[in-house]
């Protein structure tokens, strides 16, 4: 473990226990008191600083192995995840007419998300914990980025999936030698059969909300942002929410930059996600407990009716004196074709789903139009090809025939006005 970490500390009791001592959750509180990591930032100031960044050539999620909960010994072996581009847009704030506007593109991972950090996390856990095999469950992403960096390291892996698993995903782990076990319901269904399974075997445990150390490796997204802006970060950051993981994850890294002097204010985090599966954004805006919603989007990687995660993500984003918006399944579409189209980036639609929640954001006026941000596209389109050609026009067959060809392009021109 990193010599760095002081302990564990329970999101419910605020007790702190010893890491060794402690596999998941809170020992008094059960599976609702969610740990959080606890580092000695004094101690990592000296070790992780301007100076030590700017002569740091690795680039991946592991240059800031001080703030993760991992040894040094495997870093070397894993897959490349993490220092995605950050691109401040060419032209899609010109359409959204907003000043500054940066997409943060975790699609570019290893295995097409923002989940290979935490995989990463899992799987040099369970090596440092001995143990052979990890689970998970899944409504894609986190078991197609486990499968990878477990298939790279030599991990066995089984992995949980609700049968609406977009096919992209699902040829993900079957190319990557998962044992997949595809469930006949809802992903609540299939947590709940992983997490019996998981203590029946004694496997490891990479559900990211209980697992403590899941949410330390989303952070390194958050490290990167700043840390690709010079540490002058954004009004906002803006990310789809299903679990909350990712958000919390978010937060935290900005929380320690704060803590190690490298930022003086956290940015306001907007969190996503879809009108049809929205249980966070109620609790959010009526300031009360997450209660269990349906799962009814299309953005399958938020679709979570009970969120594992609810108050650490509340948390980041009132503590970020941020906000929460849900959006259509047709605004996700929407959102999908105009990151394409204007920025040449393909995002799935859970990752979309940010651009769309911005857009919300900006017309009810939570987000302002001189403000500046960053939006993090969680996850690669070509994950899911059956919802983006649902977000866009057929293309037209013709017969190869040039004369065909130049009356359908005038014919276009004269239709076309954007
Ligand atoms: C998992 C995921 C999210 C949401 O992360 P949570 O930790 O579940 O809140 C958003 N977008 C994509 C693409 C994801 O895979
Ligand atoms: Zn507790």
């Amino acid at each position: 473990m990193n010599p760095y970490i002081l302990g564990l500390q329970c999101t419910m009791c605020q007790q702190i226990f010893d890491p060794k001592q402690i596999k998941t959750t809170c020992p008094i509180c059960g599976d609702a008191g969610i740990l959080d990591v606890l580092y000695d930032y004094e101690a990592i100031k000296k070790d992780l600083n301007l100076h030590s960044l700017s002569s740091n050539q690795d680039r991946t999620m592991f240059r800031y192995q001080q703030l993760l909960p991992v040894e040094d010994k495997h870093i070397d072996k894993m897959l490349k995840i993490g220092w995605t581009p950050l691109y401040r847009t060419n032209r899609l704030h010109h359409a959204l007419s907003i000043k500054q506007l940066y997409i943060k593109d975790d699609g570019q991972n290893p295995s097409g998300s923002l989940k290979d950090r935490a995989s990463a996390i899992a799987v040099l856990r369970a090596i440092e914990e001995n143990n052979p095999i990890i689970a998970c469950s899944s409504t894609g992403n986190a078991a197609s980025s486990l499968a990878a960096s477990a298939a790279r390291m030599g991990l066995k892996t089984y992995i949980f999936v609700p049968k609406r698993a977009p096919v992209g995903k699902l040829a993900q782990l079957q190319i990557y030698g998962a044992h997949v076990i595809m469930v006949d319901g809802d992903y609540k269904d299939t947590y709940n059969l992983s997490k019996k399974a998981i203590d029946h075997h004694g496997w490891y445990n990479r559900n990211a909300a209980i697992n403590p150390y899941l949410v330390e490796g989303k952070k390194t997204v958050a490290l990167e942002i700043a840390e690709q802006l010079h540490f002058q970060l954004t009004d906002w950051v803006v990310v789809s929410v299903g679990d909350g993981c990712t958000i919390a994850g978010v937060y935290k890294g900005f929380y320690d930059l704060k803590k190690l002097g490298l930022i003086q204010a956290i940015p306001k985090l907007l969190g996503v996600q879809s009108e049809g599966c929205n249980p966070l954004v109620k609790a959010f805006h009526t300031h009360s407990p997450c209660q269990w919603t349906e799962e009814n989007t299309l953005a399958d990687s938020i679709s979570v009716g009970v969120p594992r995660n609810p108050i650490k993500a509340l948390r980041a984003i009132e503590a970020s004196h941020g906000s929460m918006v849900d959006v259509s399944d047709q605004s996700i579409l929407d959102a999908m074709r105009l990151m394409g189209k204007y920025e040449g980036i393909f995002g799935e639609p859970a990752a979309a789903a940010a651009l769309a929640g911005l857009q919300k954001a900006i017309k009810q006026q939570i987000i302002k139009p001189n403000e500046s941000m960053v939006i993090i596209n969680t996850g690669n389109g070509l994950k899911d090809p059956q919802n983006a050609q649902r977000a866009t026009k057929e293309p037209i067959l013709m017969k190869p025939d040039l004369d065909i060809l130049i009356a359908h392009i005038e014919q276009e021109g004269e239709h076309k006005h954007e």
